[in-house]
């Protein structure tokens, strides 16, 4: 079976809006074993509308459309969905009245224009809406699945869930979709595919993507089979072969943020964190604090921008910054001893760098940054550079390390 979405609402078109129920329903299609094969944003624009709907329901099993189903003038779904199928439509009388009872418990009266929400497609059926006045609607013709849902998404999904997915478990082959993400830290994507791709490549079953973002690799398995267990044990025979060779580089298999991971892992360990950031600018405690529950790991941590700062706050040598400046292991491991000691904690992690993009020089460029661990994971200092001149990547990129950084000294890893 395959699906074609459609979120219809000028509204999604500005920026800053987002578009988020093309991605919900298609997880739950995807479980099914449904694929969706295009998605499409439509304005509240009556032709755009009416060929989109005439496109999608020429070339998909299941079109769904999401939105524009109010009373006003721009919600246009109904009449456009009608038109590209060729049918009329109903004005249902008794949906009407429910409409007018509904107002009247509200103590109003229902405005005219809203009769036409009780307009359904000839040869359909309209679908209950306890949370709003927009029914949805439902056609089937040709084998086809023609449905309508409101835009809200706390409108949208209980429609969706109680009218349109036991309609696709029904229809679908049977076939069971698994997918799992497993992500990387500390390595580049090349690098991964090199390690990875003679293992995936033998795979048909399951079908294997990599992404690469910044200091992070993920692959995605989608595993396919008649039951959920043998689409699992599929994505599980790969995954294992993966994790042969990948090993504790792996930091999760559910998907899962590494601050999260990392959260897990101090909470465990009932560790006590502290952090000295200066380039990050306290990024990294801020993915930490993130997470639910960080106060059982974290009590404070200090943002020493300035020499100054790392002095006055830290303890950091002035003699430390001017041998080997603010940007240097020694410096770091200076920043995370007096970071350790100021908040009594179990570990201390420091991070300092060039972000850029002023700043780099030939023995110390843009991207430099340096990491010092001190405490009760050891003590050991990290230098790197990311080569990007770009400030916030470089920002980004030294969070992530500095996070994997703490997860490998807590797994016990020296990769
Ligand atoms: P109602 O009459 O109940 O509002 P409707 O079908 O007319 O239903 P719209 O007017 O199209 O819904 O959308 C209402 C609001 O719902 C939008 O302003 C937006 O906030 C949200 N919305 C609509 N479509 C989506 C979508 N695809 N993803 C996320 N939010 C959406």
């Amino acid at each position: 079976m395959q699906a074609e979405l459609l979120a219809v609402g000028s509204e999604l078109l500005v920026p800053g809006r987002q578009e988020t129920n093309a991605a919900t329903i298609t997880r739950y299609l995807l479980e099914r074993g449904c694929k969706v094969v295009a998605r499409t944003t439509i304005a509240d624009d009556a032709r755009a509308l009416t060929d989109s709907f005439r496109l999608a329901w020429s070339r998909a099993d299941l079109v769904i459309a999401t939105g524009g189903l109010g009373p006003t003038e721009d919600d246009l779904t109904r009449e456009c969905a009608a038109s590209a199928l060729g049918a009329a439509l109903i004005r249902e009388a008794s949906y009407v009245e429910w409409l007018k009872e509904r107002f009247k418990q509200f103590g109003r009266v229902m405005p005219n224009v809203n009769e036409k929400q009780a307009d359904r497609i000839e040869g359909g059926r309209l679908l209950m809406n306890p949370k709003g006045t927009a029914p949805g609607q439902m056609v089937e013709r040709d084998g086809k699945i023609l449905v309508l849902l409101p835009g809200p998404p706390r409108e949208m999904l209980p429609l969706f869930e109680r009218e349109v997915l036991p309609l696709v478990e029904a229809r679908s082959s049977g076939e069971r979709i698994v997918m799992r993400i497993i992500r990387i830290a500390g390595m580049g994507e090349s690098d991964v595919e090199q390690m990875v791709a003679p293992i995936y490549k033998t795979f048909s079953n399951p079908m294997t993507t990599i992404l690469g973002g910044a200091s992070e690799v993920e692959l995605q398995l989608v595993g396919t089979g008649r039951s959920e267990a043998l689409a699992e044990e599929r994505v599980e025979d790969l995954a294992s072969k993966i994790r042969d060779v990948l090993g504790a580089r792996i930091f999760t298999e559910s998907g899962e943020t590494i601050e999260r991971v990392v959260a897990g892992l101090l909470a465990a360990r009932g560790l006590k964190l502290t952090l000295a950031e200066s380039c990050t600018g306290g990024l990294v405690t801020a993915r930490l604090v993130s997470v639910a529950g960080a106060s059982s790991f974290l009590d404070r941590a200090f943002v020493t921008y300035s020499d100054q700062a790392k002095m006055d706050e830290l303890g950091v040598e002035e003699a430390t910054l001017k041998t080997h400046g603010a940007v240097s292991e020694d410096t770091a491991l200076e920043m995370a001893k007096g970071a350790r000691a100021a908040a009594r904690a179990d570990v201390a992690l420091a991070i300092t760098g060039i972000a850029g993009p002023a700043g780099g020089t030939a023995q110390k460029p843009v991207g430099l940054v340096c990491f010092a661990l001190d405490g009760a994971l050891g003590q050991r200092t990290v230098r790197r550079v990311f080569p990007s001149a770009d400030r916030e990547r470089v920002i980004q990129q030294a969070s992530n390390s500095a996070l994997e950084i703490l997860r490998r000294a807590l797994v016990g890893f020296e990769g």
